[in-house]
């Protein structure tokens, strides 16, 4: 039937969960009728009105979301089939997934693996997606289990509690570092990690150079912790950087690039082409344990999004919260 109205977190001032007028939606190909969307760290800063998310006002927030093509132009899909998508400007600047309805481009579009369902595609969101595409980076450089262990940083949150299921899944040695390893072991170890590290050890010494640890690095963090990551890499070792949430500074020096061979790989998941879209999310559904997933999901309705985002602006965000937007 016709939708007249839907719900959805609006940022004008400031940001609010309103009802909303369909014909305010962009013009583009393909009209989803959203059932899940996700608590990224962006969405977070943009749903508690911090700079650097939001580029265009009014704009509805919510950098991912999941749900049922109601109709599309776009020669790919058709009404009924359940699909995903990643950044690519959602709440950006261009109307996002915190809402029940969305209008986006087709090309940008993943279908939801049958493994995995809407649910669960909706927990991996954009950050399980990110930990993907810097596995696939970190392969690309030469990686393989056999080379040697990964370090994960912000091992607890988002794209790292994925990243850990996700390497430990394709066989690699796991050291997951985070912050809070008296809270967090156990569920760290659950997920695949071979050891947990406490992050204060990779920023304690504040030397460019230290034992050689680790072949490879997902870094989700930034700031000291990218540094001393680094600073911990064999030689020829890849690390890839996607996040800023320890500070968006590289306090480091060149001495890694240029003693020990090593490479810094960034990670752009907004921008991602379609091909690799397909990749990373087949690497998910082939890899992911689901009840693995399960046990660091929490779902909450529409209307909490706002208040389950400030735990990760506080550094205090554990594994992934989904957004039930059909639930108020
Ligand atoms: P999240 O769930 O909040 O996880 C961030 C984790 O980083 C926290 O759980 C915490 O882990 C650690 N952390 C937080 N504050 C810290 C601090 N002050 N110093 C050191 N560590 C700190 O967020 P997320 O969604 O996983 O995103 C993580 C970062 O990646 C964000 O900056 C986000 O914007 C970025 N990101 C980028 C892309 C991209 O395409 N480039 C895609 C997705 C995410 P522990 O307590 O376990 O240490």
């Amino acid at each position: 039937q016709e939708i007249t109205a839907f719900p959805g977190w609006i940022a004008r001032d400031g940001v609010t969960l309103e009802q909303l007028d369909p014909a305010m939606l962009d013009d583009l190909d393909t009209v989803v009728r959203v059932r899940y969307s996700s608590i990224n760290y962006k969405d977070a800063l943009a749903l508690h009105g911090r700079p650097g998310v939001i580029r265009r006002h009014p704009l509805i927030a919510g950098i991912d979301l999941t749900g049922e093509v109601l109709a599309s132009r776009h020669p790919r899909w058709q009404a009924g089939d359940l699909v995903t998508l990643n950044g690519a400007g959602l709440g950006e600047d261009l109307h996002g997934g915190l809402a029940g309805l969305a209008a986006v481009n087709g090309d940008d579009l993943v279908r939801v693996p049958s493994e995995l369902g809407p649910l669960r595609a909706a927990a991996i969101g954009t950050a399980g997606f990110t930990a993907a595409l810097s596995l696939l980076a970190l392969e690309r450089h030469g990686l393989a289990p056999e080379t040697g262990p990964i370090l994960v940083t912000g091992a607890g949150g988002g794209v790292g509690s994925i990243a850990v299921a996700l390497l430990a899944a394709a066989r690699y040695e796991v050291i997951a570092a985070t912050g809070r390893p008296s809270e967090l072991s156990s569920q760290l170890t659950a997920l695949g990690a071979a050891h947990v590290l406490d992050r204060a050890e990779l920023t304690s010494s504040g030397k460019p150079l230290g034992k050689q640890r680790w072949a490879g690095v997902v870094d989700a963090v930034g700031g000291p912790v990218l540094a001393g990551a680094l600073a911990g890499l064999q030689h020829s070792g890849v690390a890839t950087t996607c996040g800023l949430a320890g500070g968006a500074e590289y306090p480091g020096t060149v001495l890694p690039f240029i003693l020990r061979g090593v490479s810094l790989l960034g990670i752009d998941s907004v921008r991602t082409p379609p091909l690799r879209r397909e990749a990373a999310w087949q690497r998910l559904a082939q890899l992911l344990d689901p009840a693995l997933l399960d046990s660091v999901t929490r779902v909450v309705p529409l209307s909490d999004a706002k208040d389950a985002a400030a735990s990760l602006l506080a550094g205090a965000g554990t594994g992934r919260i989904v957004v039930d937007v059909a639930s108020a």
